[in-house]
């Protein structure tokens, strides 16, 4: 099991870690197999999209926040964050990748995201390659 360290810079973003779990993949010497990613937090997500356009990124932020809305929505959690938790099941915690001759089976304009939801804040990726 690896942890991946990902520190965010706003409140809410979409960080491509697609990078850092290659290099762990590649560090691991496996060639086939299933990489298993699962973010340890609740207002936080994982998701696979669009790494070519920035303005992917951008755009499915804007359309959570439009979805779920910061206030005015009469959440009840005196921390109020309840957007970023109901972000954060809407994404998902988790991911399973498959790879083979050492490679992810990304498609040509897929990246991995560390998705924040309520930063600045220092997120940890567990990573299993079986
Ligand atoms: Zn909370």
């Amino acid at each position: 099991m690896h942890i991946l360290r990902v520190k965010t810079t706003t409140r809410e973003q979409l960080v491509d870690i697609t990078r850092e779990v290659e290099t762990r993949l590649a560090r691991s010497g496996k060639s086939e197999g299933i990489c298993t990613l699962f973010v340890q937090h609740t207002t936080a997500g994982l998701t696979i999209n669009e790494n070519a356009d920035p303005d992917v990124s951008r755009d499915i932020l804007a359309a959570l926040r439009t979805l779920v809305p910061n206030n005015g929505m009469g959440f009840r959690h005196g921390e109020g964050n309840s957007d970023a938790h109901v972000k954060s099941s809407l994404v998902g915690p988790s991911l399973a990748i498959p790879f083979s001759n050492g490679r992810l089976a990304l498609g040509t304009w897929q990246g991995i995201y560390l998705c924040e939801f309520d930063g600045p804040r220092d997120r940890k990726v567990v990573l299993s390659i079986g």
